[in-house]
This record gives structure tokens, sequence and C-alpha cells, in this order.
């Protein structure tokens, strides 16, 4: 698939441009280039696709499960006939490598086609009544037209995330595409389209949040939002879709913690570390930022790890540990944010500046960043920067790394490493997180299991899993009464 020059909205399976004929521009994390340039929406853009979106929604209603389930099937299929080409428009987006571009997409073709199974499933319950010649019901039915707004750092997967889900139970949708990843939205969209997703069903829209999102948010027509991105735009969407009660989902951001204990295989604790806290550039919600270690073990951990950090190689292809962060306000915020750190009393022991090497300076590189000293309520500490940088804290035992775990204000992922079944079974019993690792990474669920997290990493929803469909269908109470007389 060749990337056009300008990307169009998609709506009612036509390519249009914006209203006004703005675009905004593409670049390359990697080099600060141009890939393309993409519709700057705005809210007639969005109308546009809402009416599209609420025409075909009760012919898709009108499908058997089944059938939205072969035809889901069908565009997971040609995802995956087509997926070293996607892969490649994903990795050329976000800079990261070719391997992990096309990991990332066959996790999308995973979960359509474990969402495309659902329409054989889409199970309600049966259960008894306390009335004599009553039998008591659930079925599902969809919510109507849902609103998806997705962040951009594993773009192929965070459509995949809600697209699939949102169809199957019988809803339409407008996808509000990521800004920074307009081309693997067109060329999912394009895939579904020539796989026999009928137009109107999928309609994508580009720009940026509050021109594009907030009118999808707004509108009374859409009766579901579904977000995935920050916990500050999180709670603006969550006001302006309760002043007209419509379900939201949020996927939020966390900080979240990676206890290493003095039982634990050091090695292997270093080796998950340095991936939790540096894949994909430290740009996934379920990165580990907080490294909270023994004190027995500190001095040890922390020089291995220093000493692995430092090797680690930025670039863009499969022979780097880490690519690019998204763009380069990411960048300057995070800069920014570890300074302020340095300059309130933490160390930096390793990295904490943009790369600018003949190499790198062109791209979005963040070295991969070590940092120690600093306070547990401080801004390093609490808010989540989104890029490789983690902070370490020294505790004196298990209590004190259980009870340093939870304080924060996220809680999406966590882990533990240990030897000890008694540790690793109290902490995933009592850490705040919505998914718990023993002995590995802080890393997203499988798709067929669900992810999310309490206090301000979501607001109670869980994502994908079956219970996904909670989420985008709605229930009914049927009730039969017999009776017997007319038997
Ligand atoms: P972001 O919140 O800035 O943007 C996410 C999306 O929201 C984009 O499409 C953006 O255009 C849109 N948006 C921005 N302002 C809006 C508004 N006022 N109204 C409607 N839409 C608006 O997030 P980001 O920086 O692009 O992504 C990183 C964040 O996403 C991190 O916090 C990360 O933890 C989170 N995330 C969470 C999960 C999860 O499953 N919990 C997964 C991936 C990323």
């Amino acid at each position: 698939m060749t990337i056009p020059a300008v990307i169009l909205n998609t709506i009612n399976g036509c390519e249009a441009p914006a209203e006004s004929g703005d675009v905004l521009s593409k670049r390359n994390p990697h080099d600060g280039s141009e890939i393309c340039t993409f519709a700057r929406s705005r809210t007639g853009d969005v109308e546009a696709a809402i009416a599209a979106s609420c025409a075909a929604q009760p012919g898709w209603a009108d499908l058997t499960p089944v059938r939205r389930g072969d035809i889901l099937r069908d565009v997971a299929l040609a995802l995956r006939d087509r997926q070293e080409e996607v892969a490649a428009i994903v990795a050329l987006e976000t800079g990261k490598c070719p391997r992990d571009a096309l990991g990332e997409t066959g996790g999308a073709v995973e979960l359509g086609m474990f969402m495309a199974g659902e329409g054989r499933r889409l199970y309600g319950r049966t259960t008894t009544s306390a009335v004599p010649n009553k039998s008591a019901m659930t079925i599902r039915g969809p919510v109507g037209v849902a609103g998806l707004i997705i962040a951009a750092n594993t773009p192929i997967a965070n459509v995949a995330w809600k697209v699939f889900p949102a169809l199957i139970c019988g809803n339409t949708a407008v996808l509000k595409a990521a800004e920074d990843t307009p081309a693997t939205a067109w060329a999912f969209s394009r895939i579904a389209a020539d796989a026999g997703l009928p137009p109107g069903v999928l309609n994508v829209v580009h720009g940026l949040g509050p021109e594009a999102g907030g009118p999808l948010v707004a509108h009374p027509a859409v009766d579901l939002i579904s977000f995935t991105g920050s916990t500050e735009v999180g709670r603006r969407i969550a006001a302006l879709a309760g002043q007209r009660l419509a379900r939201v989902s949020l996927e939020l951001g966390g900080k979240n913690p990676l206890v290493v204990c003095d039982d634990a295989d050091m090695e292997k604790a270093v080796e998950w570390t340095l991936l939790s806290a540096f894949s994909n550039a430290g740009q996934r919600c379920a990165a580990a930022s907080r490294i909270i270690i023994f004190d027995a073990i500190y001095d040890a951990f922390c020089e291995r790890l220093i000493e692995r950090t430092r090797k680690l190689t930025l670039g863009p292809t499969d022979q780097n540990d880490l690519g690019p962060v998204i763009n380069l306000k990411q960048l300057e915020r995070m800069v920014a944010v570890v300074s302020r750190a340095n300059d309130n009393g933490a160390t930096i022991l390793t990295g904490g500046s943009r790369l600018l090497d003949s190499e790198h300076r062109d791209g979005f590189y963040m070295a991969p960043t070590l940092i120690e000293k600093a306070g547990p309520r401080s801004e390093i500490s609490t808010h989540e920067l989104f890029g490789p940088v983690a902070c370490l804290y020294r505790v004196k035992g298990f209590r004190q790394a259980l009870a340093m775990a939870n304080d924060s204000p996220y809680g999406l992922t966590a882990c533990i490493h240990t030897a000890s079944l008694h540790r690793a079974q109290v902490f995933t019993q009592k850490v705040e997180a919505g998914a718990v690792v023993v002995n590995a990474g802080t890393y997203g669920s499988e798709p067929h299991m669900p992810f999310g997290g309490p206090k301000h990493s979501g607001n109670g929803w869980r994502e994908p899993g079956t219970e996904a469909l909670d989420v985008y269908s709605e229930l009914k109470d049927v009730y039969i009464n017999v009776d017997p007389k007319a038997l």
C-alpha cells in the first residue's frame, strides 16, 4: 500500500477532504521529514461521518451477529494477508522497528479473529423466575453509534482494539484517528472496505483532538464514546459526554511499578526492567516507570541496569533496541520534566536528554533515562511521561515496596520479581492495578483478556476480551409468561 500524499477522511465508503480543504503535516519521527499530509477535520466533517454511521446502523444491526462475524473475519484475514504492508506503514509512522510493527499487526489480526468468533457467542443469561410459568433471560443489543478515539503508540492494535468489538455488537462507528498515525487508520479502513465491510459501518475522520474529537464527544447521536489516551483528555471527555449521559469507556495512562525483591533472579529482573521501561521507547500505557528495588540488592541491580541501559541502541531498524518518540512536543515535554526533577534534587544516572548526534538529531530521540532520589510524590514520580524514562526507588522490604507501588494516582499494570510464592501471591492480591505480572514485564493483555485499571487509569470498563462486549452492547431483560390454560 502506498501512503497517499494527502490522507482523506473515509465517510460512507468514500474518501473526502475536510470541508475547509485544510490539511496537517505528518512527520517521520526518525528524521523529521514529512511523510504525508492529512485532512484537518472540524465539526462539519465529523457531523457527516456521524450521519453516515446513523444511516448504516439499522442495516448493520439487522444482520445476524454470525453474519457480522463472518464479515469481520474477512477483514481480519485481509489484514493478515497484508500484514507486511500494514506493518511497514506502522513502522514508518511511529519510527518503531519493523519487527515490533509486524508483531503489533499480528496482534490486531488476532483480536479481529477473536471478536469475529464472538458472533457465535454474544451470550446473554437465562435464569429462574420467582413467578410460576415465567422465564427470565437477558439478550444483548447494540448501543448505536460508537465514537472511537485513539492514541498513536500502537496504532494498528489501537484501531483493532476498538473497531472489532464495536462492530461485532451491531454498532456502527466513527473512528477519530490519532493525529500522529493517520496512515495506519487509513490503511485499515481501505482493507476493511476491500474485504466487504459495508459503506458507512466504519467511518474515519482525521484531525486534531479538540477540533475533530471534541465534536464527536459532544454530538447527541453518538451513543457511546470509547477513548484510549491520556488521563487529562479522558477527564475532559468524561465531563463533556457526562452532560448528555452518553456511555464513556476510558482507557487511560499509567505510572506502573516494577518491584525487584532481594530473592529475584537478578539477570532476568534486569532484562525485564529494560523491556518494561524502554520497549516502544516507553510509549506504552503499561510501561514500567517506577522501579522499586530492595535495599539489599539495590546497588548491584542498579549497576547492571545502568550498564545495560547505556548499551541500548536507538534507531528504526530491527538491530536497534528502541526508536524515537512520536513527536517533538512529546520529546520536549519529557526533557523539561527530567530537567525539573534534576533541579529538585533527583540524580540522572544515565540519559536525561535528547540525542543530538548526527545520526539522531533530525529525529525525536530521547536517550534511555534512569533517575534516582526523586521524591515519591514529586512531579516525575506521579506524572506519566510516556517515554523511555524510569525512576529507581530504594525500599527496606516487601511491605514498603507494596506501599510504594500503591502510592500512585494510577493503577494500570504492576510487576514483581521474586522467588517467593508468598510475596508473589500477596502482591498480586494487594497491588492496586488492573493487570499484575509475576517474574516478567509490565505488559498489556492478550486479545481474549480484559485490560484496564482502577484509579486514574480508567473509569472501570475493561477492553478487549469478552468484557469489551459489555462496553459495546446494551443488555435487555426478557420475561416470557406462559398461560397454562392456553396449552
Ligand atoms: P492524548 O490524550 O493526547 O490523545 C489521545 C487521542 O485523543 C488523540 O486521538 C487525540 O487527538 C484525542 N484528543 C485530544 N484532545 C481531545 C479532546 N479535547 N476531545 C476529544 N479527543 C481529544 O494521548 P496521547 O499522548 O496521544 O497518547 C498517550 C496516552 O494514551 C498515554 O497517557 C497512554 O498511557 C494512553 N494510552 C492508554 C492505553 C490503555 O489501554 N489504557 C493504551 C495506549 C495509550
